[in-house]
């Protein structure tokens, strides 16, 4: 059945790094089994020898506005979801959200129908769609166009649902929309997270009550933790039962913020995005959003205004950055790039991990940890 073994790396398998197993995939394009490698011969037709490197679970990012030179708010096609998918693949993102900030209902719909063609057609890695929102606080809008924001009403929340081949998440805020209609998006099977809030701290948590998962790139764009008022922040580092996603660039947050997060947070909770902006994967730094030229400087994505327009970040680096700048061990910030978001997207079962029966999505860094090569369900392309 096995028709390839993967053998000569460090594979990450749970928590720890094993070097004396053999990956096998079938031709399904799943991991058929793990075996002591001396039995990889016997068990499979071909053996790839991969040069004594770090085998994790290909990385899942669940927002990723841009790549390639391309912005999905810019371009809501099948075409742009792959362009994106491509440039990130080169940086071990094996999975994906394509996001699309807030912007009108017609824009909405033809991303969520762009995400459900590209699914159907078989466009590697896409798994559903981000829609961050236009549900959002004004005085929290970070990047978006606040003249967007709004309220849902049943027919829009039936569009925003609507993808039925794949996950959607929905990022608002818990304060700007009813309760009601946090709990129709979760009963229609949305993922619903708070973002870009200005809620106190008991908006959020009446929020979580009602259905809510997480956190969209937790510490930015999000009312502050202080002594006699919690909000957001202090909402979502008390609660244990939902997940964060933070931007992890050096930039967006402190380093010992993030490790009073990992402190707070149970194991497992906080997991790793991007947020990244279409020069990634691409040679130009600039873009245009909402009809504004936007120029990354040294990195950094910011508008006229001085705000943060996401990230020139990929995931690869934060996974770099998580060990360099926070002090994490590589396990555990390859479990925050793959396992966690898998598990925050409800597809642990299929997904984030080296284990039989899961999809063989995989990435091979060496040991300056720069991506080598990338496997989405069992195919695998080699970065050049
Ligand atoms: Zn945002």
């Amino acid at each position: 059945m096995a028709t390839r073994a993967l053998v000569n790396a460090k594979v990450l398998v749970e928590e720890d790094f094993r070097d004396d197993l053999a990956v096998l995939l079938d031709d399904a394009g799943e991991i058929a089994a793990l075996l002591p490698a001396t039995q990889a011969h016997t068990q499979a037709g071909e053996v790839h020898d991969l040069g004594g490197g770090w085998l994790l679970p290909g990385f899942i990012d669940a927002q990723v506005n841009g790549g390639g030179g391309v912005l999905f708010n810019n371009d809501t096609s099948v075409a742009a979801i792959a362009a994106i998918g491509r440039a990130h693949r080169r940086f071990g993102t094996t999975g994906f959200l394509p996001t699309l900030i807030s912007d009108d209902a017609g824009v909405m719909a033809r991303a969520v129908a762009a995400t459900r063609a590209a699914i159907a057609a078989g466009v590697p890695g896409v798994l559903g769609v981000h829609l961050e929102g236009p549900y959002l606080a004004p005085a929290r809008k970070g990047t978006h166009d606040a003249t967007r924001f709004r309220v849902p009403d049943a027919a829009e929340t039936a569009m925003a649902t609507s993808l039925d081949n794949g996950v959607t998440l929905i990022t608002l805020a818990p304060e700007q929309v009813p309760l009601d209609t946090i709990r129709a998006m979760v009963a229609r099977g949305a993922i619903v997270v708070a973002g870009h809030t200005a809620g106190s701290y008991e908006e959020i948590r009446a929020g979580l009550d009602a259905g809510l998962r997480g956190f969209t790139h937790l510490f930015n764009a999000m009312s502050p933790l202080q002594g006699r008022e919690p909000g957001a922040v202090g909402a979502a580092l008390e609660d244990r039962a939902s997940w964060c996603g933070v931007i992890v660039d050096g930039v967006h947050v402190h380093p010992a913020s993030l490790r009073v997060a990992l402190a707070a947070k149970p194991r497992g909770k906080l997991f790793l995005v991007t947020d990244a902006m279409p020069m990634v994967g691409a040679e130009d730094p600039s873009f245009a959003l909402y009809g504004e030229v936007i120029t990354a400087v040294d990195g950094v994505v910011r508008n006229a205004a001085g705000a943060l327009a996401g990230s020139a970040l990929d995931m690869a680096t934060a996974v770099r950055n998580c060990v360099e700048l926070i002090g994490l061990p590589l396990q555990e910030a390859a479990r925050m790039a793959s396992t966690y978001p898998a598990e925050f997207l409800g597809l642990g079962d299929r997904l984030g991990r080296i284990a039989p029966g899961c999809r063989a999505d995989l990435v091979l860094l060496d040991d300056a940890l720069q991506v080598r090569s990338t496997w989405i369900a069992g195919a695998r392309e080699d970065v050049a």
